[in-house]
Parts: structure tokens; C-alpha cells; sequence
């Protein structure tokens, strides 16, 4: 039986036209892209020619892209940028913004944020005063909520402050224009946009501080040592041209159809069901929803036994099932972040594959209910 596969906001299934690029470049006379010869210049040749097409998709210069192993990396750069600096970052970030940026700040200020995982415009404008950089993802990878960051950034131009984004979660499912944002540094990674695991982008704009996270070679300007993963960024650059090319508010509407679909159905058929996306300004694929009395693992297994893929946001470590922070940090108590799972869709998903969650889920839901030691109704 097909599975269905909705967790498409941890990573998306690679795309073909990302396969066959990165097969073609298996198969071609490559080299080291650092080297002086046919088989370098091969190498480098691919290499800016992926560079070209990612700057297109959010409207950069190719030179301000820097290739990155991925999100987290390119989020730890600017980090390391501001070590020892004044950052001010919000309590929903990924953790390789808010871990590396505990890691590195001279001082942190993390902003609390709404029911929906938004920060308040107004904690932005008081803290860019006195800040070195602002860190607000795009949108969030659990919730869904996309963050006003046009807005954030012109409270922090009033003060010179630097703003970076994380927009992981956001480039491929929304317009994403560095250059309109306004943004001074801006992240995202390749497996989220249908390329390879093990690539990513670093957009640094020119002019901007900017400190190495790796020494070593000169790759990419030496701004970033390393061997380039030639094909990682083959297949990062497939990709970016295939979200350039092939992007359309119309596929992506029609996703956003079947999530509010898969909700609505959900809340009305499911007992004690609630949703924690938000209504407006969500990611078209994401809608993470929470049952009472019903634990998000457990969900997350008696569906994969179903042939059905979700996720949660806790994080299990040695039997030490701690609630998703961003879920803590939109004001959830801790009983409703742990009921929660997200089911992230993708341009690939059907109205059938509703059809099977809503064949199975309630039947779930209800079993786990009766299970738990939580009396629901009482
Ligand atoms: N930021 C966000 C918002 C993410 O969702 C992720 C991936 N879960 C990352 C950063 C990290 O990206 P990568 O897997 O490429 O390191």
C-alpha cells in the first residue's frame, strides 16, 4: 500500500529533475572546483551556475550566496558573526538558531511570542535599539506561522541593526525576495525545497559583517573552508531553478485547500481536537493539531502502523520526553504540547491521502483517549 507521507516539513522528497542533475554530474569529468585544470573548471563551472539560480529564487546577487552543508550551519555563521555581541532572537526559533546563539552571545534576549508563535512588533522596536542583530525565522517549522518581517526589519533599520532570517520553512512555499525583506542575512536549506540533504544557503548581503565559521581553503571567496559538495550543490541548484520555474501560487493554493480541509474534518470528527496553526499567515502544508488525553508518540506510531507518516515536536532523549519549546513558548500547557503532531503537506498530496487519515485517525484518537490515565469530558 502507497504510504502517505506528510511530514514534508522535515524533509521533502527529492525532486526528480534534482535526481537526474546530480546523476548527470556523477557521470561528467568533475574534479575539485579548486583546481586549475579541465576537470576543476568543469567543477566550478556547475557550482556557479547553482549559485546563479538560487540567487534568482530570492532575488539576490549570486555573490551573496554562500553554500553551506545546510540550515543549521548557515544559521551558526551568523552566529559566530556576532559572537560576543547583543542578540535578540524569539523563543520559537529552531534550535540551531537558539542554541548557537546561547552558545555565542555576549548578551540574549529571547522574545516571548503570541498563542500563533508570533513576536510582538513592539518588543522588536524597544530591543533593536540596543541590539547588534535580530534573528526571526520566516516561518516557524512546527506551527507554520509566518512572522511580519518586513515589518521587524524596518524597526531595526531606525537603529542600524542587523536582521537575519531563518527562512527554511518558507523559501519554495511562499515569495521569498531577499532584497524586499530588507534582510541583511538570510538562511535555508536544500532537502526542504525537494534537493539533497547536506546542502544549504548562507544569503549574506553585500557589505554586511561577516565572520568564517570553518578556516581552512579558500572555497566560495573564503567565506566558507571546505571541499565543495559539488553534487549536493548540483542538486541544490536543480531545485532552486525548478521552485524559480515551476513555483505557482495556483499548486500551493491548492494544498492550502486540502490542509483547511484535513482541519476542518479533523476538528469536527475527532473528539477534544484543536488546532494550533493559525488560521491566517500559515505555510500552506503545515497544521499541527493537538488531542487531549492522547499522546503525540503514540499518535505518531499507531499511525505509521496505518501506512501514515506525521511528526511531533517533542523531542525524546533517553526515555526523557521533553514538550516542543515552541509549543511551550506559545503559551501551551505542557499537557497540550504533548498531544500535539504536525502533518505537513506537500505539492504530492491527494485527496485520498486525507481520506486515510481520516479513516484511521479517530478510531486512534478514541483508543488512546480510553487509555490515558487524563478522564476526557470530566
Ligand atoms: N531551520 C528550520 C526552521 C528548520 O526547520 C530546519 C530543519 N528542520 C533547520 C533550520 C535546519 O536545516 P538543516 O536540516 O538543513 O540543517
Amino acid at each position: 500500500m502507497r504510504r502517505v507521507y506528510l511530514d514534508n516539513a522535515a524533509t521533502e522528497k527529492m525532486l526528480p529533475c534534482v535526481k537526474q542533475a546530480m546523476l548527470d554530474a556523477m557521470d561528467a569529468e568533475l574534479g575539485n572546483a579548486a583546481a586549475l585544470h579541465y576537470e576543476g573548471w568543469n567543477a566550478k563551472k556547475l557550482i556557479e551556475e547553482a549559485r546563479v539560480r538560487v540567487a534568482r529564487l530570492i532575488n539576490a546577487e549570486p555573490e551573496e550566496i554562500i553554500f553551506t552543508s545546510g540550515g543549521t550551519e548557515a544559521n551558526n555563521t551568523v552566529m559566530e558573526t556576532f559572537r560576543g555581541k547583543r542578540i535578540v532572537t524569539s523563543s520559537v526559533e529552531h534550535p540551531s538558531v537558539l542554541e548557537a546563539a546561547r552558545a555565542r552571545a555576549g548578551e540574549l534576549v529571547v522574545l516571548p511570542v503570541d498563542r500563533w508563535g508570533r513576536v510582538d512588533a513592539g518588543d522588536i522596536e524597544k530591543e533593536a535599539k540596543v541590539a547588534d542583530l535580530v534573528s526571526v525565522m520566516l516561518a516557524n517549522n512546527e506551527l507554520g506561522t509566518i512572522e511580519p518581517i518586513k515589518e521587524y526589519v524596518k524597526c531595526c533599520k531606525n537603529y542600524n541593526t542587523y536582521v537575519h532570517t531563518d527562512a527554511t520553512q518558507a523559501v519554495g512555499k511562499i515569495k521569498v525576495d531577499a532584497k524586499e525583506l530588507g534582510v541583511d542575512y538570510l538562511s535555508f536549506s536544500a532537502h526542504k525545497i525537494g534537493g539533497p540533504i547536506g546542502a544549504g544557503v548562507l544569503y549574506v548581503k553585500n557589505g554586511v559583517p561577516y565572520r568564517n565559521l570553518m578556516y581552512g581553503g579558500k572555497q566560495e571567496e573564503g567565506r566558507r573552508a571546505g571541499t565543495s559538495n559539488i553534487l549536493g550543490i548540483v542538486g541544490l541548484g536543480a531545485a532552486a531553478r525548478w521552485c524559480w520555474e515551476e513555483w505557482s501560487c495556483r499548486k500551493w493554493a491548492e494544498v492550502t485547500k486540502l490542509k483547511n480541509e484535513l482541519k476542518r474534518r479533523i476538528l469536527a470528527e475527532v473528539p477534544y481536537s484543536s488546532c494550533n496553526s493559525p488560521d491566517e499567515g500559515c505555510l500552506p502544508g503545515i497544521l499541527n493539531m493537538s488531542f487531549r488525553a492522547a499522546e503525540g508518540e503514540s499518535i505518531q506510531l499507531y499511525l505509521d502502523a496505518e501506512g501514515i507518516c506525521v511528526s511531533t515536536g517533542s523531542a525524546c532523549a533517553a526515555g526523557d520526553i521533553k514538550p516542543s519549546h515552541v509549543m511551550m513558548a506559545a503559551r501551551h500547557d505542557a499537557e497540550v504540547a504533548h498531544s500535539s503532531i504536525r502533518l505537513s503537506l506537500g505539492l504530492d498530496t491527494t485527496k485520498e491521502d486525507i481520506e486515510r487519515v481520516m479513516a484511521v485517525l479517530p478510531g486512534i484518537i478514541r483508543k488512546l483517549q480510553g487509555m490515558s490515565t487524563i478522564k476526557v469530558g470530566a
